[in-house]
């Protein structure tokens, strides 16, 4: 048996209607609430110079707060703060960096409906994912205390020559920066920043510019915990601006990024061209995920995992799949079900408990989703089905839904970020050159397989080159600590997060050989 040292946490179980309703009072109390956000510098929240309008995805015309965003001046001063700090917070003992984490995760918890209230405004999610949200950042705060105990109070003990003491010890390496995506605003955006404090790294975030709300949130609960003001910074603002400034700074000890391949490339090439130490870059990025059914699958749990798959977050989640591959003889069966299923997904307003697929982040997203529907079409690919939109689809940044069948996975230049689904149909005969071509991609980020023949299913998982891999079942919503989670080749470097070796990476060690 497997006994964890730890649970995760259960979320929000809304189907107790003693929980559900005051959840739903307090959404309701805060759903006209103004947001104000800036970066936060020694403690203190920066709200100088022009501020830019947040406005919900769901509706362009709802304003959600406004967002004072960081200049390089500005992260100049941070980073002077955090290199101060760094040494107070290397020595601070690793048990009590962990307690401010478990304190967060307390805290994360009672603040629960606000997070929620944003996840859905700033960043159009829907409920149960802004719920899902919020357990999942209290789970690496809580798993990556315990996993910095276990690395870092007390050092290792070597083997050596008779009256010689062989310590090996691990610590902070300096000012970390931690750049997050929209995708994942409070879940991500706090990982990275737990992994780096608890290891004894002042930390300087910079979240995406789109959820800048619900990091300032995070960050001042983060200091309330009893993480101290210069240990741990925000910086929002637009990449080029802050995430440059803070990626070309000599100072800097680490990089952790999770984002898209083009800017984990430009990071990579800021880095290496700098001045400086040579430091860690952790990157955590895009994939071209493939699910493979065989003709032993269930036709019906094939459907509802893609759905789930494919559509759930509208198809923002990097582990979403992409590229479906059915076996021809059980393609009609799945393809029948799919058309039905897809016809009864309800598009519409993030905040209703009945919808199933909310907007997509903001124009850019959808112009660059539409544009390759359009190609797609243009290329007289099949439509195979798509879903019916709401009443509210015309007020925000929505893309249908939409399944089409393509010849194979090379066609798609790259990784498409929202709820269209891509069917390729292959014969059993041809199944390594569906492997080859899944490879042939470069990505490694997640695989779904559907099939009751064990030796098909092991040979996809040995030939497939993917960080992640399911079988029957769907392939999204890893577990901290459970599944840990990160891709291979173009969709990351490793090493996972949520996983036994990740905070590894945020440590720099030290050998003393003593001759006692
Ligand atoms: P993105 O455009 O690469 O942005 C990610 C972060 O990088 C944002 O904070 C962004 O700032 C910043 N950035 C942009 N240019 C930069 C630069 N030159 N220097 C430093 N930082 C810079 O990605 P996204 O659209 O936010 O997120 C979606 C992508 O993330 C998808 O590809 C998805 O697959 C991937 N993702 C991967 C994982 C994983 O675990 N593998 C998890 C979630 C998401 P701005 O706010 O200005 O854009």
């Amino acid at each position: 048996a497997i006994f964890p040292d730890r649970t995760n946490s259960r979320g929000l179980n809304m189907n107790i209607e003693g929980l559900r309703t005051p959840f739903f009072q307090e959404l309701a109390r805060l759903a006209d609430r103004q947001w104000q956000a800036g970066p936060v510098v020694g403690g203190k929240t920066l709200t100088q110079g022009s501020a830019n309008t947040v406005v919900s995805p769901q509706d362009h015309h709802r304003q959600v707060g406004r967002v004072h965003f960081a200049d390089q001046a500005t992260v100049a001063q941070a980073v002077g703060r955090a290199r101060a700090a760094f040494k107070g917070w290397r020595d601070t003992p690793v048990e009590q960096r962990a307690r401010a984490l478990e304190k967060l995760a307390e805290l994360l918890e009672a603040h629960q409906a606000e997070f929620v209230s944003l996840c859905t405004r700033e960043a159009g999610k829907l409920l149960q994912d802004g719920i899902d949200e919020v357990r999942e950042a209290v789970d690496f705060c809580r798993y990556y205390a315990n996993e910095g105990r276990k690395l870092m109070a007390e050092p290792t003990r070597l083997p050596g020559y008779t009256g010689e003491l062989n310590l090996l010890h691990a610590q902070g390496r300096g000012p970390f920066v931690c750049i997050s995506p929209w995708n994942f605003p409070l879940a991500i955006f706090l990982g990275q920043v737990a992994a780096a404090l608890v290891t004894g790294n002042t930390v300087l975030a910079k979240p995406a510019e789109q959820t800048s709300l619900i990091a300032h949130l995070a960050v001042t609960l983060a200091h309330q915990a009893g993480i101290p003001a210069e240990v741990l910074q925000l910086l929002p603002g637009d990449g080029a601006t802050v995430g440059a400034a803070l990626t070309q700074d000599p100072h800097i000890a680490g990089v952790c990024f999770t984002g898209s391949t083009d800017t984990a490339q430009l990071i990579n090439l800021t880095l290496a061209k700098r001045q400086g130490a040579i430091v860690p870059l952790i990157a955590e990025t895009g994939g071209q995920n493939a699910m493979i059914v065989d003709s032993t699958a269930l036709p019906e749990q094939v459907v509802r995992d893609v759905l789930r798959a494919a559509f759930q977050s509208a198809g923002q989640r990097c582990s979403a799949l992409r590229v479906l591959y059915l076996q021809e003889d059980i393609a009609e069966r799945v393809l029948e079900i799919l058309r039905g299923a897809m016809k009864e997904l309800s598009v519409d307003d993030p905040a209703l408990c009945s919808t199933d697929v909310g907007p997509v982040i903001d124009q850019g997203a959808r112009a660059g989703l539409e544009a390759h529907l359009a190609r797609m079409k243009a290329e007289g690919k099949r439509i195979i089905a798509e879903a019916p939109m709401g009443n509210c689809c015309d007020k925000g940044f929505y893309v249908r839904p939409t399944a089409l069948e393509i010849g194979s996975i090379n066609e798609l230049e790259k990784e498409q970020f929202g709820p269209i689904l891509h069917v390729v149909r292959f014969k059993a005969k041809d199944i390594d050159k569906v492997i080859d071509d899944i490879n042939g991609t470069g990505y490694g980020l997640t695989l779904g397989i559907h099939s009751r023949n064990e030796s098909f299913a092991d040979q996809v998982a040995k030939g497939i080159n993917a960080g992640n891999i399911y079988i029957n079942r769907d392939q999204i919503g890893a577990m901290v600590g459970v599944q840990p989670f990160g891709g291979q080749g173009l969709s990351g470097t490793g090493p996972k997060a949520g996983g036994p070796h990740y905070l590894s990476r945020f440590i720099t060690e030290k050998t003393i050989t003593n001759n006692t």
